[in-house]
């Protein structure tokens, strides 16, 4: 089998708004051009991948089937843009809030690099050919760990941490994107380019 390219999308803060806990479907709502993002990628045939945290379930703050719910208008929403994605990974862990089994010192919340693993296997992708596109330095700092691109969105908590923050980061962005639109053309522009 040949193995696939593909963009892992940070969600809060790089496809969808910064909003603190999405404890409620309506919380959620996709960042402007990222549907068109998402569009982007659904053409060029690069997997489009969210990996997420959600700590809010091992802190007790929402259910899984609320995040069912979240995960159902996310998928609307982009429907509704034209947009469809290869596959959507979420850690529901926490290492020091809640209760088992969310409580617990997982491998995929990142950044550490389980669910981009995870997704490596069950989509069969190739991570050298991998990007990592997100709003703080876990992301980065993930998509480092195997071997993937890494960009940093200025949008959601983007902007501050590059402004503020950058000298302190243990991983260096590949790019600093506006937004996720911006990020997935870099990519893709130099795919065309290799
Ligand atoms: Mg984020
Ligand atoms: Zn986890």
């Amino acid at each position: 089998m040949t193995l696939r390219p593909a963009v892992f999308i940070d969600r809060d803060g790089t496809l969808t708004e910064e909003v603190g806990y999405v404890n409620h479907p309506s919380r959620l709502q996709l960042l402007p051009r990222a549907g068109e993002a998402i569009c982007r990628l659904n053409a060029a045939n690069v997997a489009a991948v969210v990996v997420t945290n959600q700590g809010g379930i091992a802190r007790g703050y929402f259910t899984e089937d609320v995040l069912q719910a979240v995960n159902e208008s996310l998928y609307a929403q982009l429907a509704r843009a034209g947009a469809r994605l290869d596959g959507l990974y979420v850690c529901l862990h926490h290492p020091t809030e809640g209760e088992a089994p969310y409580r617990a010192r997982c491998d995929c919340r990142k950044p550490k690099p389980g669910l981009l693993l995870r997704a490596a296997g069950d989509l069969g992708l190739d991570l050298a050919q991998c990007t990592m596109v997100g709003d703080k330095v876990s992301d980065l700092v993930a998509a480092r760990a195997v071997g993937a691109g890494a960009v940093l969105v200025l949008t959601g908590y983007g902007r501050g941490e590059w402004e503020y923050r950058r000298e302190r980061f243990d991983v260096q962005p590949d790019h600093v994107a506006t937004d996720l639109l911006d990020a997935v053309d870099w990519v893709l522009a130099r795919r065309v380019a290799a």
